[in-house]
């Protein structure tokens, strides 16, 4: 389970992410929705503990981010949206060094080699990774976060830059993490995958978040009955837009 208390995010005087409070419950599929700029990869790095918040609280599976990070991070797989691997280890020892990480060495052989070939990378297990294309490398950060017992995922904008078959696999991978029980939060702007795959979503604009719910309850909410989630979410960050403070220059 992960819960987010009044997370704050200053950059010098500038609030990218702004009180924002939610908890995703295992077997949960979340899209966290919003414009460029609204926040999300702020806020998925304070809650991944790649950033620290200004204020607020991030606990993963009960344990605080911040007081008791080894614990809380145990249980947690992030998949930035541009990952950072280790470019001069095989595909092959990556996965084998984030086992070893994550103190998982006991299921990485029987993972291995299911997750190589449903991420097509079983010809390139023993090649650098800095020989892999752009979306071979989504797809390895992808299996790597699945080679430990995490039962928290995040992932930002897992989907661009991998081919179709890749799409498919990525979201059966979010199924099947969900009928696992595990906790699922996927930031991304494909409104048409996230109103498919989630079971209910968080927007942000400015920072905030401006409505959370599954689609039936926004529509509802908002009195757009009927509509798309596309259509409820760009009502919404377009009043969110025009409601912006005005300054002068
Ligand atoms: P996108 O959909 O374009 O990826 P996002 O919702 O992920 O956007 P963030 O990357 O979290 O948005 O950025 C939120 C705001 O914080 C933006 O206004 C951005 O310019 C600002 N920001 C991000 N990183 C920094 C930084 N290191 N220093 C100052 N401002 C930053």
């Amino acid at each position: 389970m992960l819960e987010v208390r009044h997370l704050v995010k200053e950059y010098k005087s500038f609030r990218a992410v702004d009180d924002l409070s939610f908890t995703i419950h295992p077997g949960e599929i979340v899209g966290l929705l919003g414009p460029n700029g609204a926040g999300k990869t702020t806020a998925l790095r304070c809650m991944a503990g790649i950033l620290r918040p200004t204020s607020g609280q991030v606990l993963i599976n009960g344990h605080d981010l911040l007081l008791d990070q080894a614990r809380a991070k145990s249980g947690l797989a992030f998949v930035p949206e541009l990952p950072s691997l280790y470019e001069l280890l095989t595909v092959e020892e990556h996965m084998k060094f984030v086992a070893m990480c994550f103190d998982t060495l006991d299921v990485y052989e029987s993972l291995l080699e299911p997750l190589l070939k449903r991420y097509n990378l079983m010809d390139k297990r023993n090649q650098l990774v800095a020989t892999l294309s752009k979306g071979m490398k989504q797809k390895l950060a992808i299996a790597c976060a699945l080679v430990h017992r995490a039962n928290v995922f995040m992932f930002d904008e897992p989907i661009i830059g991998i081919d179709p078959a890749g799409v498919v696999e990525v979201k059966d991978e979010f199924r099947r993490a969900k009928d696992g029980g595990a906790a699922v939060l996927v930031s991304t702007h494909l409104l048409d995958t996230a109103e498919k795959l989630c079971d209910r979503v968080i927007i942000l604009a400015k920072g905030r978040k401006i409505a959370e719910g599954t689609l039936a309850q926004l529509q509802s909410q908002f009195g757009m009955e009927g509509r798309s989630l596309e259509d409820v979410f760009l009502e919404l960050t377009d009043e969110a837009r025009q409601t912006a403070p005005v300054f002068d220059v």
